[in-house]
C-alpha cells in the first residue's frame, strides 16, 4: 500500500491524500461504508460505486461465524465472494467480540468466546485474527486489540493498553501478506499520556498505518477532543490515521480538522434503516407526520438518486409501510450525505479553505 500527502490546511491540521491499494485510489479523508457481513445492507456493489465509494469495511467476526472466513478464502476471497473490485478494510473481529459475544474470557494467548448466533464455543488470538484476515483478502488488516470500554480506572486502561501493544507484536509477526496493509491501533481509553505511549511502542513495531480505537463509546466529545489533538501531533506524517467507529457529520468534520485520514461508522446505514436522514440543516425523522404530504425532496441541495426522484411524502409511506424500497432509498440518501461531505472537505483542503468551510458547515447546522 502506498500512502502519500497531497495537500494540508493552512490554519489546522486537516490533510488531503491519497492511498493505493491493489483494489485501486483511494482519495483521503474518506469515509468507508460499513459492509459487515459481505453486503453494505440493501445496496449492490455497483450502487455503492456510482455512490463514490472506493473502500469497504467488512467485520471479521461476523465472516467468522457466518459464512466462515476459510470458506470465503476457497470461494476465492471477500473481493470476488461479494463482487466488489475496490479496497477493503477489515476490523481484527475484536470489537465484536468484546460487545457481542457472550461468555467471553480474556487471557494472555486470546479470547475465548461464545457465538452471539448459536452460543458455540470459539477461541480468537492475534495469530487467528492475521489468518481470518489473510484468508478474507482484505487490502487494509487491523491488529487484534483489547477495546477498552468506557469508563475504565487508569491501572485497568494501563494494563489494557499493555495487552494491546503485546498482541500488536504478536500480529505483526504473524502477518505474512505481501498485498494487505496491517495497521496498529491506539488504546488507553481518555488518558493522553497512556495513548502516547502506547503509539510509541506501536511506532517501533512499525506498522502501515494507525488507528485510534475505543474513541466516542461514551466519553464526553472534550475528552474525544483532547486525545486527538494529543495524538495527531505525535502520529507519523507519512502513514494514514484511522479514527475507528465515528462518527456524526461532526465527528467527521473534527476529525478531519485534526488531520485523520480514514473514518468508518453504521451511523449513515443504520440511521437510514431507522427513517433518521442526514441533511447540511442536522438530521430529520422522516416518519414524522409533518412530512404526510411534503411533496419536497429530503434535502433539495442533495444530488442524490432518491432526492432527485422522490418526495419526502413518499419516502415517508415507504417507510410507515415498511415497504423494502424505504431501506434502499433512505441508505443511498445517507451514504450519499455523507461521501459529499468528505468530497466537500477534500475539495476545501486542496483549496486552502478547510477553516472556512468548517464555519459554514457549523454556520447551517440548525437541528
Ligand atoms: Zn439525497
Amino acid at each position: 500500500m502506498e500512502f502519500g500527502i497531497i495537500a494540508c490546511d493552512g490554519s489546522s491540521r486537516a490533510r488531503r491524500g491519497r492511498m493505493t491499494t491493489a483494489h485501486g485510489v483511494i482519495e483521503t479523508p474518506v469515509f468507508m461504508p460499513v459492509g459487515t457481513l459481505g453486503s453494505v445492507k440493501s445496496l449492490t456493489p455497483d450502487e455503492l460505486e456510482e455512490l463514490g465509494a472506493r473502500i469497504i469495511l467488512g467485520n471479521t467476526y461476523h465472516l467468522y461465524l457466518r459464512p466462515g472466513v476459510e470458506r470465503i478464502h476457497r470461494l476465492g476471497g471477500l473481493h470476488s465472494f461479494m463482487h466488489w473490485n475496490r479496497s477493503i478494510l477489515t476490523d481484527s473481529g475484536g470489537y465484536q467480540v468484546f460487545s457481542l459475544a457472550g461468555m467471553r474470557k480474556l487471557q494472555e494467548d486470546g479470547v475465548l468466546f461464545q457465538s452471539h448466533i448459536d452460543g458455540s464455543r470459539h477461541m480468537i488470538s492475534p495469530e487467528i485474527a492475521m489468518q481470518a484476515q489473510m484468508w478474507l483478502g482484505a487490502d487494509i488488516a487491523m491488529c487484534f486489540d483489547e477495546c477498552t470500554p468506557y469508563p475504565v480506572t487508569r491501572q485497568y486502561a494501563q494494563e489494557s493498553m499493555q495487552l494491546t501493544v503485546r498482541w500488536a507484536k504478536r500480529c505483526k509477526a504473524a502477518h505474512h501478506a505481501s498485498q494487505q496493509a496491517l495497521f496498529g491501533i491506539v488504546q488507553g481509553s481518555v488518558f493522553a499520556d497512556l495513548r502516547l505511549a502506547c503509539l510509541e511502542e506501536l511506532m517501533k513495531i512499525d506498522f502501515d498505518g494507525y488507528a485510534l480505537g475505543s474513541l466516542s463509546v461514551g466519553e464526553p466529545k472534550e475528552q474525544m477532543q483532547a486525545v486527538l489533538e494529543a495524538l495527531t501531533e505525535t502520529m507519523p506524517v507519512s502513514r494514514p490515521r484511522y479514527l475507528m467507529g465515528v462518527g456524526t457529520p461532526e465527528d467527521l468534520v473534527e476529525g478531519v480538522s485534526h488531520g485523520v485520514d480514514m473514518f468508518d461508522c453504521v451511523m449513515p446505514t443504520r440511521n437510514a434503516r431507522n427513517g433518521m436522514l442526514f441533511t447540511s440543516w442536522g438530521s430529520i425523522q422522516i416518519k414524522n407526520s409533518c412530512y404526510v404530504d411534503d411533496d419536497q425532496p429530503i434535502a433539495a441541495d442533495c444530488g442524490c438518486y432518491t432526492c432527485r426522484r422522490f418526495s419526502r411524502a413518499y419516502l415517508r409511506h415507504l417507510y410507515m409501510s415498511r415497504e423494502l424500497l424505504a431501506y434502499r432509498l433512505n441508505t443511498i440518501h445517507n451514504l450519499f450525505y455523507y461521501l459529499n461531505l468528505m468530497q466537500n472537505m477534500r475539495t476545501a483542503i486542496e483549496e486552502n479553505r478547510f477553516s472556512e468551510w468548517r464555519k459554514s458547515f457549523y454556520s447551517q447546522r440548525r437541528l
